[in-house]
C-alpha cells in the first residue's frame, strides 16, 4: 500500500490506474478507523480494481465550538489496518494543500444541508461537500463508498453528484454495529465507560420504533413520541433531534412510508452521537396481503 500526501502525486497515481484500464474506488474517511470504515474498503475492493482510502480530518466541516482539535487520530494504526485489508493507496492530504491561504470556494446543497444535523451544525455539510468534491477531483474515482451511518451525508452527496453531473457512482453501505448494537463511530472513543450503557438508548429506541412500524403503527408523531420518551428516561442522554423524513428531500412525514428514514442525534454526556434506521413496509404489507389472500382462498 502506498501512502500519498501530495495532491499532485495522488493525481499522477490515479492517472496511472486509469491508463492501465483499472477502475478506482474511493473511501473518504476522517481516520481512526473501525469495522464500519473497513466494510467500505471491502466493498470497494470487491467491485473496483484499485482502492484509495483518504484520511482527512476536514477543518471546514467542524463548527468553531466542535471537536476538530481533539478528534481522535492514529495514522499508524489506520495504515496497518488498511494494509491488512489490501487497500492500494492511503491518501492523507495536508490541510494546507487542501485549503491554501486565500481559499474561497465552497459547495452547498441548499435546503438539504440545513435539515436534521444541519440545524445544529450549520456549516457542516458545506464543508463535507467541498472536501468530497475536492477529493473526487483529485482521485477521480469511478465509485465512491459512503456509510448509511451518516444517512444525511450520503443523501446530500448523491444530490451533489447528480446536480453537478459528476461521473462517479455513489455507493451507500449498511451501518456496522458493535455486538451490543451501538453503531460504530470514531467518536465512540470519547464515551466514558459509565456512558457506554446509556449510549445504547439510541439503538434501543430506534429498534422499538421500527418494531412499532412492523406492527402497523404509521403515525410518525407516535413514533417520535415513543423515541423521545425512551431518550428522556436515560439521564445521561440529551436529545438534539428525532425525525422521521422522506429519504430524498428529508422532509418530515406525518405518516411513515416505505423507505422512510428515522434519524436521531443525541448527546451522551458531551459526545454527540447519531444513528438511524430505514423502515420497510411494502414487502410486509404485500406478505400480509398474500397471507390474507391465502386465508380467503382456504375459506
Ligand atoms: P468518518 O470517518 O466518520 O467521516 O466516516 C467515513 C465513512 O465511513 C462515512 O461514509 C461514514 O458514513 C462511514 N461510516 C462511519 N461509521 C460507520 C458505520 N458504523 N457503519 C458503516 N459506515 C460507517
Amino acid at each position: 500500500m502506498r501512502i500519498i500526501t501530495s495532491l499532485r502525486q495522488m493525481k499522477v497515481a490515479s492517472a496511472r490506474f486509469r491508463a492501465a484500464g483499472q477502475t478506482i474506488g474511493l473511501v473518504p474517511t476522517m481516520g481512526y478507523l473501525h469495522q464500519g470504515h473497513l466494510s467500505l474498503v471491502r466493498a470497494s475492493k470487491k467491485t473496483t480494481d484499485a482502492t484509495v482510502v483518504s484520511i482527512f480530518v476536514n477543518p471546514t466541516q467542524f463548527g468553531p465550538r466542535e471537536d476538530l482539535a481533539k478528534y481522535p487520530r492514529d495514522f499508524a494504526r489506520d495504515a496497518r489496518m488498511l494494509r491488512a485489508e489490501g487497500a492500494d493507496i492511503l491518501f492523507i492530504p495536508r490541510a494546507a494543500d487542501m485549503y491554501p491561504p486565500g481559499y474561497k470556494t465552497y459547495v452547498e446543497v441548499h435546503e438539504l444541508q440545513n435539515k436534521l444535523c444541519g440545524r445544529s451544525r450549520p456549516i457542516h455539510f458545506r464543508g463535507v461537500c467541498t472536501v468530497v468534491l475536492k477529493l473526487f477531483n483529485t482521485v477521480r474515482p469511478d465509485k465512491a463508498f459512503f456509510g448509511q451511518k451518516d444517512a444525511q451525508q450520503a443523501i446530500i452527496i448523491r444530490r451533489m453528484v447528480q446536480d453537478l453531473d459528476l461521473d462517479v457512482k455513489v455507493e451507500v453501505k449498511p451501518i456496522i454495529r458493535d455486538a451490543d448494537g451501538l453503531a460504530l463511530s470514531s467518536r465512540n472513543a470519547y464515551i466514558k465507560p459509565e456512558e457506554r450503557k446509556a449510549a445504547l438508548v439510541l439503538t434501543r429506541s430506534l429498534k422499538e420504533a421500527k418494531m412499532m412500524v412492523d406492527q402497523g403503527q404509521r403515525k410518525t408523531a407516535v413514533l417520535i413520541g415513543r423515541i423521545r420518551s425512551r431518550l428522556q428516561d436515560e439521564p445521561l442522554a440529551r436529545v438534539d433531534y428525532v425525525a422521521v423524513v422522506d429519504p430524498e428531500e428529508l422532509e418530515p412525514l406525518s405518516l411513515v412510508k416505505d423507505g422512510a428514514l428515522i434519524a436521531l442525534a443525541v448527546f451522551i454526556g458531551r459526545t454527540r452521537l447519531i444513528d438511524n434506521v430505514t423502515v420497510r413496509i411494502k414487502a410486509k404489507t404485500k406478505a400480509k396481503a398474500e397471507r390474507k389472500g391465502a386465508l380467503s382462498l382456504k375459506r
